[in-house]
């Protein structure tokens, strides 16, 4: 009775105090994604210059691919991903920036399924796979932000595709401090042997998509990636909402 009386109190503070969208301050009425109106969202449109066919890294030539679609970029030939490829559809700028920060660090899991569609609608799930899992965060992450927002789009992703997105088949066990402040060096030497996999019978010879929501340096996923190659998975596809461009 109580949940129904608050449910209905927010929709009548809905109509007479209309919340704005995140972005452009417009009134929000029937806009199908939450906190963003509908011209704002429009805006979130898949990245069209020609990338990596590895790791997905645009390259800054639209030319780069039309004589050979297999070249892969220097970083990639220099050091070969342990994940078959990656695939980022989207540039981290606004207004899914935006979006991807309330969802992680304001607790808006609603935004969840909408950011999920949104790669879901820009690539496919590759072939034959066994099942989705999200880059997982460590124990004491978790207890500070309540929730992995990274599992959050991976169970979406499971729905939209009819794929399980088991949750406890790879963890963090080595607890890292925010990366976004280390140069790629200290990254890859925080990240060495920070995950591992329980039950190693669990993911022998599956084929795996790994999620996470942001592409940074790629240092993670990859990690993550060999972890599971280690373990016995066959091969790891990597899909991560939005690139830093
Ligand atoms: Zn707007
Ligand atoms: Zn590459």
């Amino acid at each position: 009775m109580k949940q129904t009386t608050s449910r209905w109190l927010r929709r009548l503070l809905h109509v007479v105090l209309p919340m704005p969208c995140r972005l452009c301050g417009q009134a929000l009425r029937d806009d199908p994604v939450p906190f963003f109106c509908q011209p704002c969202w429009s805006l979130i449109t898949p990245i069209r210059l020609p990338t990596c066919p590895r790791c997905g890294r645009p390259f800054p030539s639209s030319h780069a691919l039309s004589h050979s679609p297999g070249h892969l970029c220097g970083w990639c030939r220099q050091h070969p991903p342990a994940y078959h490829h990656a695939r980022t559809p989207y540039a981290y700028q606004s207004p899914l920036k935006e979006a991807i920060l309330l969802l992680k660090y304001h607790g808006k899991t609603q935004l969840a399924s909408p950011l999920a569609q949104l790669i879901a609608r820009a690539v496919g799930p590759p072939p034959n796979v066994d099942a989705i899992l999200a880059v997982p965060l460590h124990s004491r992450r978790l207890r500070e932000r309540e929730f992995n927002q990274s599992l959050l789009l991976a169970r979406h992703l499971g729905r939209q595709w009819h794929l399980p997105a088991p949750t406890s088949l790879i963890q963090r066990t080595v607890f890292t401090p925010s990366q976004t402040s280390l140069t790629r060096r200290e990254r890859l030497k925080n990240l060495r042997r920070c995950f591992a996999v329980p039950i190693p019978s669990a993911i022998e010879g599956k084929t795996l998509v790994l999620v996470d929501d942001v592409f940074t340096t790629g240092a993670t996923v990859n990690e993550c990636a060999k972890t599971l190659r280690q373990a016995g998975a066959q091969a790891v596809y990597v899909y991560t909402l939005a690139r830093m461009i």
